[in-house]
């Protein structure tokens, strides 16, 4: 049987990409968000986790707006990285979980969320900048991605959000394949990369959305659109993703612990890292 071992929520940036790139890992300034990941990552080998379901957003880089899915899911045995515009990144070919991510599409369905299935899926900085980060390469963990529409309205509400956590979660936990899970949601936290307000962050708001997505999920759940883009920025409403993860863990009914939290305001968008374990 497959078991739900934590989640992991996680800001995705094309900056992060690049500094992974760059070796930015020894510059004193991105020491400490390497050195968190880091952390996280000697975690799920601890905890010996084998595979992530990681919820997130492309880009336009995959999907296109001619025919742009509210959730899409990706059902394969690999999947192939985005060229976002500066040349496809120097990695292995992303390693899939196409039993587990079957039985998600059959149990999604069979609750009413209705993903567009995806055999074949090529995966943007929503997962590429993350994974390198929490992944030994060649590629440790195997990836069941999982697009959620956070571009273009009409957007799923976030509630939808919790709502597909907590569906996943159960999915997971009643999967027969042997796996060990992560669920990890990908996006923001506050930033604005368009009109007068280009380059708004807000760090108190991301540290109290950390705050209570840990204790309080349901009062994030309950907010609207609005309610984010006014504290975080219009791109910040994909910090309801983390809705996703959080509903995972809920679902469980199981309690859980945090192995780590990380904040650091860039230069674009507050980068966010939460770790959470839950108790057997
Ligand atoms: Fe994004």
């Amino acid at each position: 049987m497959a078991v739900l071992i934590g989640g992991i929520g996680s800001s995705h940036a094309p900056s992060i990409a690049h500094a992974y790139d760059q070796g930015y890992q020894e510059r004193d300034e991105w020491r400490p968000f390497f050195d968190s990941y880091a952390r996280v990552a000697d975690w799920l080998c601890e905890s010996r986790v084998d595979t992530v379901v990681v919820i997130y957003n492309d880009h336009l880089n995959h999907f296109h707006f001619n025919a742009y899915p509210t959730f899409a899911l990706g059902v394969a045995e690999t999947f192939d990285i985005c060229d976002e515009g500066a040349g496809r990144r120097d990695f292995p070919i992303v390693r899939g979980h196409a039993e587990l991510a079957w039985h998600l599409a059959e149990q999604l369905l069979n609750q009413e969320f209705d993903p567009t299935i995806c055999q074949e899926m090529q995966v943007d900085h929503g997962v590429m900048s993350v994974l390198p980060l929490l992944s030994a390469l060649p590629w440790r963990l195997r990836v069941v991605p999982l697009h959620v529409n956070v571009l273009r309205e009409p957007l799923p509400l976030p509630l939808r959000l919790w709502r597909l956590g907590q569906c996943i979660g159960r999915a997971i936990e009643n999967c027969p394949e042997e796996a060990r899970v992560a669920v990890v949601s990908t996006g923001g936290l506050s930033h604005q990369l368009q009109g007068q307000d280009f380059g708004f962050t807000n760090p108190a708001w991301d540290m109290r959305f950390l705050d209570l997505l840990v204790g309080n999920p349901g009062l994030l759940a309950q907010a609207t659109h609005h309610d984010y883009m006014a504290r975080g920025g219009v791109e910040s409403v994909e910090m309801m993703l983390w809705l996703a993860m959080r509903g995972a863990l809920a679902q469980s009914g199981r309690d859980f612990r945090e192995i780590k939290r990380f904040y650091q305001r860039s230069l674009l968008t507050g980068y966010g890292l939460l770790a959470l374990e839950l108790f057997p």
